[in-house]
């Protein structure tokens, strides 16, 4: 049994009409949405610098389409875990509205889930290999309607980054990404570092600190979230690439199944425009690392990555820098087991 992908190139065509062909021609999607129904349309406007995001008219364009189907569509993210204008929805939100997602561009609210401070996150029991409970925000727990709008890029840990990323990190509470990441124990290398102090600036955690021009991470107080890894131009800051890349990965694989288990409608498209080396998080402006491709639509969200890292690597591997697809590779196969999805789909090409 395979799971249908619907692809349209964005090759003649505007981003914008790429979108609504694909929309149209896969009604089949948004047409389980009932009317009446609250429809969360989770997405992320990126870092401050970040250019690279989704774009407001492209939401608008599915909010319009969901309008028309007499549903309640509303735009969400949560607060992340790292220094920044999203850590808390204040912040978040003035951003977001910076960026051009107000109500009378994208045609319907934006809403930071997790509260203020990003401290409502609810204790979900799941079984996994990794996790016995999953920490969300309490939307989480009685949405019924999804549709992910996921920016594809590289990453830093997984080397892609897709629909799984956005719904593991992006639909969990900030304490649900902190148990994600605390697999990972960076250090420094002292042969390496600079003391250029830019990772203690960024550290989230407080956690690393200059004793006298060494620079030492205290695994006591570390997070595991990666800033300092991003910042350090020296490549002077390691983890086991191997180990704590695998456990990362499996347990946003066991976040994903957990957070959509309860989500009866969920749609995931992957939109591989301006395809960056790192993430929308950490990515500024930073030079694409392939041509632009087109949009996917699935209702299965390994199906949706599969197809779409498939497409953009089927004339070598663009994400293969520092061995770090090898954790993503790990991460196909695992979400496939744990059944998160299907890594078999039929590409449906318009
Ligand atoms: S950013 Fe890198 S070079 Fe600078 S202090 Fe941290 S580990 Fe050392
Ligand atoms: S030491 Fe690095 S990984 Fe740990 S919390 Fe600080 S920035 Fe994040």
């Amino acid at each position: 049994m395979k799971s249908d992908v619907y692809f349209s190139s964005i090759k003649g065509q505007s981003r914008e009409d790429c979108f609504k062909t694909l929309l149209n021609r896969a009604d089949t999607y948004f047409s389980q949405f009932k009317k009446g129904s609250f429809v969360g349309i989770k997405m992320t406007v990126g870092d401050e610098k970040n250019i690279g995001y989704i774009k407001p008219g492209l939401v608008r364009i599915l909010v319009d389409n969901l309008k028309g189907r007499e549903v309640k569509p509303f735009v969400f993210d949560t607060n992340v875990i790292y220094k920044g204008q999203r850590q808390n929805s204040v912040d978040h939100l003035n951003l977001a509205y910076r960026k051009g997602f107000t109500p009378d561009k994208i045609g319907c609210p934006y809403i930071i889930a997790d509260s203020v401070f990003g401290t409502d996150s609810k204790i979900v029991k799941v079984e996994s290999g990794n996790i016995k409970e999953i920490k969300v925000p309490s939307l989480m727990t009685v949405l019924k309607d999804v549709i992910v709008l996921s920016h594809v890029t590289g990453h830093i840990m997984t080397g892609f980054a897709g629909s799984v990323k956005n719904v593991a990190m992006g639909m969990a509470s900030r304490a649900g990404k902190q148990i994600q990441h605390s697999s990972m124990k960076p250090s420094v290398s002292t042969a390496n570092c600079t003391a250029c102090g830019c990772c203690i600036e960024t550290c989230p955690a407080n956690a690393i600190s200059d004793h006298s021009g060494r620079v030492f991470i205290n695994t006591n107080l570390c997070i595991g979230c990666g800033e300092c890894i991003a910042c350090c131009k020296f490549d002077a800051v390691k983890i086991k690439w191997r180990e704590d890349a695998d456990v990362f990965v499996e347990r946003m694989a066991e976040y994903a199944r957990g957070i959509l288990l309860k989500i009866e409608r969920k749609v995931f498209v992957n939109f591989a425009f301006d395809i960056t080396e790192e993430c929308d998080c950490i990515s500024g402006d930073d030079p694409v690392i392939t041509e632009d491709t087109g949009i996917f639509i699935s209702g299965d969200i390994l199906a949706a990555d599969k197809a779409c890292y498939d497409m953009l690597t089927r004339s070598g591997d663009i994400f293969s820098r520092n061995k770090k697809i090898e954790a993503h590779l790990h991460l196909f196969k695992y979400a496939g087991e744990i059944g998160l999805g299907n890594l078999n789909y039929d590409l449906v090409e318009l």
